[in-house]
């Protein structure tokens, strides 16, 4: 059978086809993010023979960053193809004594994602879908962002010398409006929530005017989503091609979820990698969901037993995952339903608390997210809904400094001193 297939996305894409998550009907490869038959939302298909071609030895052969996944990815099989920071290969940390603090008596990793260039998981996702949008003969970039994702697009369209559009709430953390306008592109502040400025990309996207535009999470978001994708693979290899039994993931539109559980399924079906084996005797892994108690649509679906996601308005510090009509919201619940994972939601002082905690444990500093996603964890032990004897990675998707206004009221200098022996001692650093 032949595997030779003319795609826009390059000869040695091992994607065939975009197909709708809700009714199964296929498209083309092409910027299209929602189904014509039922207006869900499409996801990329792949030959499975050519996903299952792929070995471990090519894998370590390639790149320290994402593209040394390219053989599981849509875009990017060729170097000079890519637009890119070269995103990945970030830190897993062994956290022991996070672990004993929350009562996890198996390994525990934090999966620390502030690494990247823009020092959010975001850059996995903008690296794929700008890729995919040049590919595909986009001239501009563009997204709507709770803060992370304008960030990247905005260094990406730097670093490629292409012009960009990042469409953002107006009342941004000052670190995230900051880290997106160094980059010089056009910084467009909506009087309105992020699912306002969702709203006003989408209609965006229909004009004339924005014919030449990738929005990254708009009409080229089914690229975009694979880039997640690659938060399964990288920790499955840095455990030694192990999944770990249990994940524990931050949601905004609930699509990383998604695609981490995805890409543990497509290495278990590839032969890369095997699944654990369950205090129930199945092989497999659970996946656990954190919102905050400002914007927890979700997870209240999942606590009320129905796959009505109500919007919500958010609110709270949890700024980048603040989307009240998650786009990805069903997919997640039902990735979460079918492993037998959890979800559950912090508060703003929780999350204030679980920042320090993991810092003060780890040596990682989290934004807001990964200070929700660690005081989830923490209420999921103590509910008894996450196993404390099994092993579990816990996913720090965003960098601390750019959230300081979360933690600076409550940490500080210990002690302050004048500069002589004398004063030290009198301050209790001498005895
Ligand atoms: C965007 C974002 C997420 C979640 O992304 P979704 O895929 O929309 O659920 C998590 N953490 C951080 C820091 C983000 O910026
Ligand atoms: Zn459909």
């Amino acid at each position: 059978m032949t595997t030779s297939v003319i795609s826009p996305l390059g000869v040695d894409s091992p994607a065939r086809g975009l197909e709708c998550r809700g009714c199964g009907a296929r498209f083309p490869l092409a910027a299209q993010h929602a189904c014509y038959e039922c207006f869900g939302p499409l996801e990329v298909w792949y030959d499975a023979e050519a996903l299952a071609r792929v070995t471990r030895a090519q894998i370590q052969a390639g790149p320290q960053n994402i593209w040394r996944y390219a053989g599981l990815l849509p875009v990017g099989q060729h170097e000079a193809d890519r637009v890119t920071l070269d995103p990945g290969l970030t830190p897993l940390v062994r956290a022991d004594a996070l672990a004993a603090e929350i009562g996890l008596r198996a390994p525990l990793w934090v999966k620390d994602d502030s690494a990247n260039p823009t020092h959010s998981f975001k850059d996995r996702v903008v690296s794929v879908a700008l890729t995919a949008a040049k590919a595909l003969g986009f001239t501009r970039y563009a997204c709507a962002s709770t803060g992370n994702l304008a960030n990247s697009v905005a260094a990406h369209a730097a670093r490629a010398g292409v012009p960009s559009i990042v469409f953002i709430p107006h009342d941004l953390e000052q670190g995230k409006i900051i880290t997106t306008a160094v980059y010089g592109g056009d910084l467009v502040a909506i009087e309105g929530s992020y699912d306002d400025v969702n709203r006003l990309c989408s209609e965006l996207v229909e004009t004339d005017d924005f014919e030449d535009t990738a929005f990254v999470n708009v009409n080229v978001r089914p690229f975009y989503a694979e880039g997640s994708k690659t938060l399964g693979y990288e920790v499955a290899e840095q455990l030694g091609w192990r999944i770990p039994a249990q994940v524990v993931i931050p949601m905004a539109s609930g699509e990383l979820l998604t695609k981490v559980d995805k890409a543990f399924q497509e290495l278990v079906e590839a032969g890369l990698a095997v699944a654990p084996e369950l205090p129930d005797g199945r092989r497999g892994w659970k996946v656990f969901g954190a919102q905050s108690a400002g914007c927890n649509p979700i997870a209240t679906a999942l606590h009320a037993d129905t796959d009505v996601i109500t919007p919500v308005k958010p609110t709270g510090i949890a700024k980048s995952l603040n989307i009240g009509d998650p786009a990805a919201g069903l997919y997640a619940l039902e990735a979460v339903r079918r492993t037998g994972g959890w979800m559950d939601y912090a508060s703003d002082d929780e999350i204030r608390d679980a920042i320090r905690l993991l810092a003060r444990t780890t040596g990682v500093f989290a934004e807001t997210a990964g200070g929700v996603t660690t005081a989830v964890t923490a209420k999921l032990i103590a509910s008894g809904k996450l196993d404390p004897t099994l092993e579990t990675v816990v996913y720090n998707t965003g960098e601390g400094l750019k959230t300081l206004d979360a933690v600076s009221a409550l940490v500080g200098p210990t002690y302050r001193v004048k500069p002589s022996l004398k004063a030290a001692r009198e301050a209790g650093l001498l005895s």
